[in-house]
């Protein structure tokens, strides 16, 4: 889990804890910092190639070993879209176009990162070949029939609704 501060990283003086905004924050009695916390975001690719989607297998924690969609922290200066399409080529080695935003929604995280603002987009692929990034362990496209009932449900509802734009 993130750790909070405990210095003030503008002066270095050690932070107090106070109500503000009507919650109990850190904050510094010497500078105008305060310790707000934020969910972390995240640019979630549902990367899909007629019925099939492309998934990896995380390299690392959080869900080390687990199989999910590309997905990465969005960087300053980028766009939430320009982020999804970068972890996506990043993860898999495989370009893509941004068809939608599907949701955005919260993730608590209590392994490592804590709360994540998880911004969803359906992205239509190519025939790239994958190359899967230094991150991850595999990826590769799953059929919706292996896919665990709910997911498989949402995610033919997805592409059957926005069939025009995925051709
Ligand atoms: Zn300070």
């Amino acid at each position: 889990m993130k750790e909070s501060f405990q210095y003030c990283p503008i002066c270095r003086r050690v932070l107090e804890l106070g109500v503000i905004d009507g919650k109990e924050r850190k904050f510094c009695p010497n500078c105008d910092f305060i310790d707000y916390k934020n969910p972390l975001p995240v640019a979630v690719a549902i990367a899909v190639k007629g019925k099939k989607v492309l998934m990896i297998k995380r390299g690392m924690a959080p869900r080390k070993g687990a199989w999910g969609p590309p997905s990465g922290f969005i960087e300053v200066g980028e766009t939430p879209e320009e982020a999804c399409l970068r972890e996506l080529k990043e993860e898999t080695g495989v370009s893509g176009q941004v068809v939608r935003l599907v949701g955005v929604s919260r993730l608590g995280d209590k392994e490592v990162y804590g709360d994540m603002l998880m911004v969803r987009y359906l992205v239509k692929v190519g025939d790239e070949e994958i190359t899967p990034g230094d991150e991850v362990e595999d990826a590769r496209f799953f059929d919706i029939a292996e896919l665990s009932d709910n997911y498989a449900k949402h995610l033919s509802d997805l592409i059957e609704s926005n069939k025009n734009d995925l051709i």
